[in-house]
């Protein structure tokens, strides 16, 4: 079966998230913090490739990642 990216979905774990913002920084489409100041996805495929992976990139406390659907 073909893969594409659209396949790929985001997935953060939010018991390591320490709120730090920066994921809303340079992903702002894809990530938001709650009232409880974790981060949580508010959308897939809105955001571009390239902002999710610096997202990826600079979490401290890597809790963010892609996921495969098959
Ligand atoms: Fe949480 Fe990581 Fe986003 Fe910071 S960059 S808010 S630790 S998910």
């Amino acid at each position: 079966m073909k893969k594409d990216s659209n396949r790929r979905k985001v997935i953060v774990k939010r018991d390591l998230c320490i709120g730090c913002g920066i994921c809303v920084l340079l992903a702002p489409k894809t990530f938001k913090l709650n009232k409880e100041g974790k981060v949580e996805v508010i959308s897939q495929g809105k955001g571009s490739e390239k902002e999710i992976k610096e997202a990826i990139d600079n979490c401290p406390v890597e809790a963010i990642s892609y996921q495969e659907e098959s």
